[in-house]
């Protein structure tokens, strides 16, 4: 059977995403062939398909897999054909059943984990990787300190509710329902706040006894970014990493100077400049998920041909945790 990978040629809903017979070629000096197990779903690929992140048309979509190698270009030392493999990375593509890319944006994967939690969770835990141990506020995180972690119960949030309990960090939680408020709080969660019901940020006000959280970590973005500055205590750090509600409005600077506040808007792509770089966090989430930190589910499995079923789920934010396409 021949190739296929989900293709683009307009922005807009989930009917845009089409399959199509795709041929796969063979990876020139510096790239591998990778024959994909699963596909990882993530919030940026709704981004990339609905055109908030604009791409040049006609694209693929999708930036995380696994599977295995099946052939390795010149100068391609860290992998052989028939090794088990996964990724986070662009280009763009992954929604593919193989492909050919830049070996450098590419990891063995250890035994202990499946394809599909490899497709799982490259994305989602080397972004909780860099946002926990590499963003870092004024004099930087110490167990006992609170954070605020938006949408804590979707794909990047669980990830983050575990880790952050194992570093002995207080997490408080948001999620728009009570039954995804359990499910952070079952993770690790130390606070869960419903925001579609409750301000969260006088919530957080009582949690933390008037002072505020040390971070707040906010993918939703138009609709938390007030809030989210109203819960930082005094030279706090806002990490503004995601937009799911929207982007945020052009930001007046005087917003920060009451607290003197901190903000970063930082992406996984700008610290992965490196097959060294992307080794080390990859080999730190491994690590994490090795001696029981984090527990990597899959929560979603949809077959390859369902990918606009998996979009409309992710988008109407009916899923929770992560969710893979399986090719
Ligand atoms: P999620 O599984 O977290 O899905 C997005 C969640 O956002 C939804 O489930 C929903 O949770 C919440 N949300 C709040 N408001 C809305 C809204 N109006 N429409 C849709 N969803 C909304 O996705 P991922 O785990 O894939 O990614 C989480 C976020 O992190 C995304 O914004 C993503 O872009 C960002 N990200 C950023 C990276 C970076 O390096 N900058 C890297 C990886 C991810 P609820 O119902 O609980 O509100």
């Amino acid at each position: 059977m021949s190739d296929r990978a989900v293709r683009i040629s307009q922005a807009g809903g989930p009917e845009v995403l089409t399959i199509e017979p795709v041929q796969v070629g063979d990876p020139g000096p510096g790239e591998i062939r990778i024959r994909h197990a699963a596909c990882g779903l993530n919030y940026i690929d709704i981004y990339h398909r609905s055109g908030v992140y604009p791409l040049p048309l006609p694209t693929g979509l999708g930036m995380e897999g696994a599977g295995i190698v099946e052939a390795v270009g010149e100068g391609v030392t860290h992998l052989r054909p028939g090794d088990r493999a996964a990724y986070a990375s662009q280009p763009i593509g992954a929604y593919a059943t193989a492909r050919v890319m830049p070996a450098r944006c590419v990891v063995k994967l250890p035994d202990f984990l499946s394809f599909e939690q490899g497709a799982a969770m490259m994305l989602k835990g080397m972004t909780v990787q860099y946002l926990l141990r590499r963003t870092l506020p004024q004099g930087g995180l110490q167990p006992g300190d609170h954070v605020l972690f938006h949408a804590a119960a979707g794909g990047v949030g669980l990830i983050a509710c575990q880790w952050a309990k194992a570093l002995g960090l207080r997490l408080i939680a948001t999620a728009g329902s009570d039954a995804k408020c359990r499910l952070a709080l079952d993770h690790g969660a130390e606070f869960a706040i419903n925001y579609s019901t409750e301000n969260f940020a006088e919530r957080v006000k009582e949690i933390t006894g008037g002072r505020g959280v040390k971070v707040v970590y906010d993918s939703v973005g138009a609709s938390t970014w007030e809030g989210s500055l109203a819960s930082l205590r005094p030279f706090g750090l806002m990490v503004s990493f995601g937009n799911a509600s929207g982007v945020v409005p052009p930001v007046a600077l005087g917003a920060l100077s009451a607290k003197g506040l901190y903000l970063t808007r930082p992406s996984l792509f700008v610290h992965l400049d490196s097959l060294e770089t992307t080794q080390a966090i990859a080999g730190d989430l491994f690590a994490a998920v090795e001696r029981g930190a984090v527990r990597i589910e899959v929560e979603q499995r949809y077959p390859f041909d369902e990918v606009q079923r998996a979009h409309r789920e992710l988008e109407a934010r009916t899923t929770t945790g992560s969710g893979v396409l399986l090719v």
